[in-house]
């Protein structure tokens, strides 16, 4: 069972069924429904995560509670010269180009993709790659990204990619393991890249905001710079803003302090963005898909890779088990950690040992 304040608004549970609409940043059950189980729950990221299980069936390894989860190789990215300078990336504009590499490649016959409608992150099927440049750039949102995965299932056309944040990538990787044993059932996702998140924001909390200090209708571009700055930067058509982020975290979804995943590790490719680099990606490849995907689109000219310097890849992962260490004491002062046998419920499961690893860390 859910618990109350935790949903992100990740799409997950939109359009399997016409019980559940995404309506300006937040999910609406429009009836109630007395089923005893469905696929709303068991692809919700925020209803039992069985990690174990869910790493097991994406890699075939255990979940190991390691900082950056399972990789080959990290690295240093940005969109090569077929890209160049053609949209506003938020960073070195390599989930742009490994999207529409995979596009041009034939890997994948669409993307499910976040743009936006004035402030709001919308769902969007691209499957051009003018469409996927107009996607570029982050919104800070909780996006209900996956309902487009969800659409698309019923277009009966296979070789879907996804970009999503940590918990749309869980709610992807729950629902391809078909966890209701649905007959017919057809796994139609092909690549996943996920973005590296720390927290996200309420849409409309923040909508509320920033409308405070400009036309939320106007913005165009949002940036969380490094510390020590300790801001979200605002850019609209005629000015840019900076708000100072302990106002922007308390528009944070409750579900966001119980995860325990910075790097999206349940993805092919994970990009975040660069310490100290804005014009660079930080890139983990996690799977043979993924390794492949990145080799031929270097080849095709769609991507430069540069060497990571070790100090950056030791940043990142003090930064992720710091991440997962908040994430497990949260969860566990909230009895949300592996099944609470007094009200039956968990947001996640994770083998104790495991947890005491990450605890220690
Ligand atoms: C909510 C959020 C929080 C983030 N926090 C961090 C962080 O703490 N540290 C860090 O290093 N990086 C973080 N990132 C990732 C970072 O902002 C960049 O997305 C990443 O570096 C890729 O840069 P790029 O230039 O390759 O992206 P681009 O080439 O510009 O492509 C951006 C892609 O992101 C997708 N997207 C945009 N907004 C959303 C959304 N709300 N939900 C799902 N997909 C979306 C778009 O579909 C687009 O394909 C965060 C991203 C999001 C969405």
């Amino acid at each position: 069972m859910l618990q109350k304040g935790l949903c992100v608004d990740c799409g997950a549970c939109v359009g399997i069924c016409p019980y559940f609409k995404s309506h300006a940043g937040k999910i609406a059950m429009l009836f109630s429904c007395n089923l005893p189980q469905g696929r709303c729950h068991a692809h919700c990221p925020k209803v039992e995560l069985d990690l174990e299980r869910i790493t097991q069936a994406t890699f075939g390894k255990p979940y190991d509670g390691s900082p950056l989860g399972h990789y080959s190789e990290i690295k240093k990215a940005r969109a090569g010269a077929r890209l160049q300078g053609r949209g506003r990336f938020q960073n070195g504009g390599s989930v742009t180009a490994l999207i529409a590499f995979a596009l041009k490649s034939e890997t994948i016959a669409a993307a499910a993709l976040t743009g936006s409608l004035g402030l709001t992150p919308v769902p969007v099927l691209a499957t051009s790659e003018a469409e996927v440049i107009a996607c570029a750039g982050t919104k800070y949102m909780a996006a209900p990204s996956v309902a487009s995965v969800n659409d698309y299932l019923r277009s009966g056309i296979g070789n879907l990619g996804v970009v999503g944040t940590p918990c749309q990538i869980a709610a992807v990787a729950q629902a391809r393991l078909n966890p209701l044993n649905k007959p017919g059932f057809r796994d139609v996702v092909a690549l996943t890249i996920g973005l590296f998140c720390t927290w996200a924001v309420d849409t409309r909390s923040f909508g509320a905001l920033v409308g405070d200090k400009t036309d939320a209708c106007a913005v165009t571009a949002m940036d969380v710079p490094p510390p020590p700055a300790s801001v979200m930067e605002i850019t609209t058509t005629s000015a840019s803003y900076a708000i100072p982020l302990d106002e922007i975290r308390k528009t944070i979804p409750g579900g966001c302090a119980i995860c325990p995943d910075m790097t999206a590790e349940l993805a092919d490719v994970s990009v975040g963005a660069m310490e100290g680099e804005p014009t660079w990606n930080t890139l983990i490849i996690r799977s043979a898909r993924g390794a492949a995907l990145v080799e031929q689109a270097v080849r095709g000219g769609y991507l430069e890779l540069a060497d990571l310097p070790l100090a950056s890849q030791e940043n990142l992962a003090r930064g992720a088990a710091g991440k997962k260490k908040r994430a497990l004491l949260k969860a566990r002062e909230d009895r949300l950690l592996n099944v609470d046998p007094a009200s039956g419920r968990s947001a996640m499961l994770i083998d104790d040992s495991v947890v005491q690893r990450i605890l220690a860390g």
